[in-house]
């Protein structure tokens, strides 16, 4: 479970971590309120959307006010806004920090390496990814055994590994601290900045919680907003109610497959063609018009979805089945988005009768799992453009 940045920062300031002041708003008048309580009119403040999802800075959802009552203003345009099929349903309102310098740091879990790893540099804030992928040398990983966590010395090693200066040791330790006693996966601070009077500060947080350590971390049980709060939530709800594996992602390729290594695939031959998938949608054996009908509609639900792509490699469960599901389901729903299908395997010629028996004006159907994503690459970015 992934944490709300103002839940986050609670989180470090308990481990010692130092952060800005803030306080939470759902509304645009409590946000004016809170900013008064942080002296707003005084010192300007910073305004932040809570969505679970980053790169908010440059959608929109991190903005300076110059006093209280520009608070409310921007609070209010910021409250409903979409940010990555987020909405945003309640905004930080954090002290302004003179930022000197902006440093990255995170505590991710590796699997592969059944270890974790630490990420540091000292070019972090929001070009972090764009120095990533241009200098890989700005980032330091460091690996670190979880039996021994983060020393004096692993900090000192992690810091001069990043050029950070040595005096964010001490935050380092703490932010491990945070992941360790919380059970979390990830411990994300960028940026941590230096401030104009030297002080070590993380401005941003982003924590994601080992779910299955749910049941010794219990405050979290009603800490967090029903599921249904966010368009990410109801999305996933919707889909775990119909029992489909569902996992929402950036993009706008929806992508439905039968068995989790097929969609897995699809998603990199996605990515392949220059799109990027909107969801994981495993509907592992079942081809009936219902299962169809239901990975259609949560898939078609979600409003950043331009194309759909369904892939599907028939086994026991056969082509012809799927083909079937498919045309029963759109019998039921309303397609509202160009559906790319393609259909290999056991009965493949016999699917794909069916579906050219029963034509769609917005179903198209491929032969190949690349030629299928590069039709549903095409289809997205097509719309993205006519938009
Ligand atoms: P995101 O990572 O989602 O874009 P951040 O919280 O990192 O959001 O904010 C984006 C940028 O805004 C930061 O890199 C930092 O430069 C600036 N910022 C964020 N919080 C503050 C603050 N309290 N005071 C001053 N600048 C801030
Ligand atoms: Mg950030």
């Amino acid at each position: 479970m992934d944490l709300y940045e103002h839940q986050a920062r609670e989180l470090f300031d308990r481990y010692g971590v130092p952060v800005p002041e803030a306080q939470v708003a759902d509304t645009a008048r409590a946000a004016r309120a809170a900013a008064e309580a942080l002296d707003a009119d005084r010192h300007g403040v910073v305004v932040k959307a809570q969505v679970k999802t980053g790169g908010r800075g440059k959608a929109g959802g991190v903005k300076r006010a110059a006093d209280a009552a520009a608070a409310e203003i921007t609070a209010r345009q910021m409250l409903g806004m979409d940010i990555k099929g987020h909405t945003v349903h309640s905004v930080m309102l954090a002290g302004p920090v003179a930022v000197e310098q902006e440093f990255y740091i995170s505590y991710v879990l590796d699997r592969a390496a059944g270890r974790f790893m630490a990420i540091a540099s000292a070019e972090g804030g929001m070009e972090i990814e764009e120095v990533a992928a241009a200098r890989p040398e700005a980032v330091a990983r460091i690996p670190v055994d979880p039996a021994e966590g983060v020393t004096d010395e692993k900090a000192a090693e992690i810091a001069a590994a990043a050029g950070l200066p040595a005096d964010t040791a001490p935050v380092l330790r703490r932010l491990w601290r945070v992941l360790e006693s919380e059970d979390a996966l990830l411990v994300e601070v960028n940026p941590l900045v230096r401030t104009a009077d030297g002080a070590i500060v993380a401005l941003d947080g982003k924590v994601t919680l080992d779910d299955n350590a749910r049941f010794r971390q219990t405050r979290w049980g009603d800490a967090t907003e029903p599921a249904e709060a966010t368009e990410l939530g109801r999305l996933e709800a919707a889909a775990a109610a119909k029992g489909l594996n569902y996992v929402k992602l950036d993009g706008e390729v929806g992508v439905i497959g039968n068995g989790a290594g097929l969609v897995m695939s699809t998603l990199d031959v996605v990515a392949g063609c220059g799109a990027r998938p909107a969801n994981f949608l495993d509907i592992g054996g079942g081809a009936s018009a219902q299962v169809m009908a239901d990975g259609l509609s949560v898939v078609l639900g979600d409003p950043a979805v331009k194309s759909l792509l369904v892939n599907v490699f028939g086994g026991i469960t056969a082509c012809d089945a799927v083909a079937d599901g498919i045309t029963q389901a759109l019998g039921r729903i309303r397609l509202t988005k160009p559906l790319v299908v393609r259909l290999d395997g056991n009965n493949a010629e016999l699917g794909r009768a069916i579906l050219d028996e029963h034509p769609h004006p917005l179903l198209e159907q491929r032969t190949t799992m690349d030629g299928a994503a590069q039709r549903a690459a095409e289809l997205a970015t097509s719309a993205a453009t006519a938009a």
